[in-house]
């Protein structure tokens, strides 16, 4: 008892002093990070919803069936056998020990053993998975590419000593008729039916040995866990608790310095403009960088990943924890850092995005790949919030150094200069209406909209100015006045919402851009808002309150498909055709739509629907968000491509969509397609609403 009780009380005071540390180590370096934006740390209500969900229910891991059930089994597992180490420190005083009022009831000693067996269930499960996707079998395709794959195994085989030591010693244990369980502990039952022909003397010796095992792997775990990325089974709830909500997709937050907004016409002195550096996060980004779990999901579903980038959204958030943690003792060292050694100094010096051949943390490659389709936050099970720590960084670049793709030039010129990124100009923003055979109300400068009008309809620079966006707008103007709804537009009086601007990182032109507007729909009067594009929508809908723009915005396959549920359309047509449907980033895992367009595809006689296999929240993009559409695509292979042969793998006649961009890049794609002679001429690629138009019209319609 002595031994015992010596030895562990030696052990687990040495452990906790090394945990204590490293745990204050920690703290210090979160402490590093500027403030949080208001808000971040409020409503009590939701942010413990979202633990429950995602922690405890373990919402998002579950989406991903066999790893999700193991990672299920394993979570609960050490939360119930939090038990077994009360009743371990227990036993080192009394060897009788049991937990009081509960502590000896068949149940608990059953649930102990089912979880025991879980989990070594689910350690073998993580084994196969591993080894099957392991990157030397996968390569770039395994979600563990780049992962730190030995402490991976180092931490399942430290779970595997943990189940194992803990069932010998409850085996032990009942052969000494030390057991708190009569019954229900099935698995600990077996081996002591194993270890009974020992003799008592071994049974003696062996739970002393059980005990101090199962405890001394614990402990180590412990340390373990935090000095590594199993760091996120005690950071993953704070870092849920504090994410953004709903979700850090949709909106982007506007530029917060010190946790207050950033005034572009007053700026203070010390204000940050995006991230420069790794001190320039909030302790939130930094908590982000330190709870990766390193599981590869957002890079499975990575656009650019999978189209050979540079860009993993796993790998850009290793590198910022391990620069974080490389150059936490120069940040915590104060003014006077002489006494550091070499190498923090020399991880100082490191710009936070330049070229990594020249010690840059993040390659610019990387930080302009991403489309922000916000995949990898849709996928992360301890909600990340990638998007916006990418656009911060190009906020930086571009407001303070600027730093950008070429091309991105010739973008922001035509939006500032024209205000659409063609260069067009506001009296281009009339001619899509060319032909149509009813006339549509353009509201004149300084006109309220007039009482009998239901909604303002917001054309965008695509639907104005591109040659195939053109026809989608003509077609929802021909249904909405088929549907007898009575609409205006703002014509030449429209600028480009900024979407591209702000999502390159050029906010102060994104807010330009955005306050005009703000200030001729709110002059107007503009309550509810029907637009055709998946960015104006998200910009509109989302983004515009943050400039004091507050309107209902439908997205017009919402307003199409309540029209054909109210009958106020109704597509008799048939329109034969196998067809597939292809879901916007910014419509569907940005903003949820997800049903409607198909609602207007299923309601239209003769369409076949068949999903790509990749649908819904992962849905793959089509290449043009994040300002991508106006940049070269030079690496790897082309996303817009990649999509269209999903689509064209479907049997696809039509290709639908439901945002201007998505069809342009599948329009590009399935053309290169066409001339490679990998689809048939016939194919076409359009916007849901015209293939409704053909329906409601006729066939050759739209
Ligand atoms: S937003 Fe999309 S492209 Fe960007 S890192 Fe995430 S998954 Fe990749
Ligand atoms: S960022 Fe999230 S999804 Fe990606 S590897 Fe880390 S924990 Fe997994």
């Amino acid at each position: 008892m002595v031994v015992r009780l010596v030895l562990g009380l030696a052990i687990t005071l040495a452990v906790l002093a090394v945990a204590g540390r490293r745990a204050f180590q920690l703290y210090r370096i979160g402490r590093t990070g500027q403030a949080v934006e208001p808000g971040r740390t409020s409503g009590v209500g939701k942010r413990v919803l979202a633990v429950t969900t995602e922690v405890l229910g373990q919402r998002k891991l579950l989406k991903w069936s066999v790893p999700g059930a193991a990672h299920f089994a394993v979570f609960w597992g050490f939360t119930i056998l939090f038990a077994t180490i009360i009743e371990g420190f227990g036993a080192l005083f009394d060897r009788d020990f049991h937990i009081p009022i509960i502590g000896t009831m068949t149940w608990l000693g059953f649930l102990e053993d089912l979880f025991i067996v879980a989990v070594l269930v689910s350690l073998a499960v993580f084994s196969v998975i591993r080894l099957r996707q392991s990157p030397e079998r996968e390569g770039r395709r395994s979600r563990f590419f780049g992962s730190h794959l030995g402490p991976a195994w180092l931490v399942l085989f430290m779970i595997f000593n943990v189940m194992w030591t803990l069932l010998l010693y409850r085996g032990a244990q009942i052969n000494t008729g030390n057991f708190p369980y009569a019954h229900g502990a099935f698995a600990s039952e077996a081996v002591a039916k194993v270890l009974a022909p020992l003799g008592s003397t071994a049974n003696d010796v062996l739970e002393t040995v059980g005990l101090l095992l199962s405890l001394g792997v614990v402990l180590a775990f412990l340390v373990l866990v935090l000095y590594s990325k199993h760091l996120h089974i005690f950071l993953a709830p704070i870092n849920v608790a504090f994410s953004r909500r709903p979700r850090a997709l949709g909106a982007l937050l506007p530029v917060y310095s010190g946790g207050k907004e950033v005034d572009f016409e007053d700026p203070g002195e010390d204000d940050k403009i995006g991230r420069g550096a790794i001190e320039d996060f909030t302790w939130k980004g930094l908590l982000d960088f330190g709870t990766c779990t390193e599981c590869g999901r957002c890079q499975s579903q990575c656009p650019a990943w999978n189209t050979e980038k540079p860009l993993s959204p796993k790998l850009l958030i290793m590198s910022l924890r391990d620069h974080a943690a490389a150059k936490a003792p120069y940040l915590l060292a104060g003014p006077d850092t002489s006494a550091l050694p070499k190498d923090v100094l020399a991880e100082a010096e490191r710009s936070l995005v330049g070229l990594v051949s020249e010690g840059g943390v993040i390659d610019p490659d990387v930080l302009w790949s991403c489309v922000t389709c916000g995949a990898c936050v849709e996928q992360c099970p301890v909600d990340i919030e990638h998007v916006d720590h990418i656009v911060d960084m190009r906020r930086y670049q571009v407001l303070i150094e600027s730093q950008f793709p070429k091309e991105a030039h010739t973008l922001l010129r035509n939006l500032e200069r024209a205000g659409d990124p063609w260069g067009r100009g506001a009296q281009a923003r009339l001619e899509w209406m060319a032909g149509l055979p009813f006339e549509v109300r353009v509201l004149d400068e300084g006109q309220q909209l007039p009482a009998d009008v239901d909604y303002l309809l917001w054309v965008g620079c695509a639907g104005s100015l591109d040659e195939n966006a053109k026809k989608t707008t003509r077609a929802v103007a021909e249904l909405l006045n088929e549907a007898g709804v009575q609409f205006m537009v703002l014509g030449g009086a429209e600028t480009c919402t900024g979407d591209a601007a702000r999502r390159l990182g050029q906010e102060l032109l994104f807010q330009e851009l955005g306050k005009q507007n703000v200030e001729t729909l709110n002059a107007a009067g503009a309550k509810r808002i029907v637009v055709t594009c998946a960015h104006c929508f998200n910009a509109l809908g989302n983004e515009y309150r943050q400039l004091g723009g507050d309107y209902e915005v439908l997205h017009h396959t919402q307003l199409l498909s309540q029209l054909v549920a109210e009958q106020k359309l109704v597509p008799v047509h048939p329109v034969e055709a196998a067809v597939t449907y292809h879901d916007p980033c910014y419509l569907g895992r940005h903003n949820r739509v997800f049903s409607p367009p198909r609602e207007i595809l299923a309601g239209v006689p003769g369409v076949r629907l068949t999903e790509m296999p990749r649908s819904h929240e992962k849905s793959f993009c089509c290449g043009a968000g994040g300002a991508r559409m106006w940049m070269e695509e030079t690496i790897g292979t082309r996303i817009n491509e990649t999509r269209t042969d999903e689509a064209i793998a479907t049997g696809a006649e039509l290709i639908t969509a439901a945002c201007p961009y998505c069809i342009v890049m599948l329009t590009d794609g399935a053309n290169v397609r066409k001339q490679q002679g990998k689809a048939a001429d016939e194919l076409q690629v359009i916007d849901v609403s015209r293939v409704l138009l053909r329906s409601v019209r006729d066939p050759e319609a739209g």
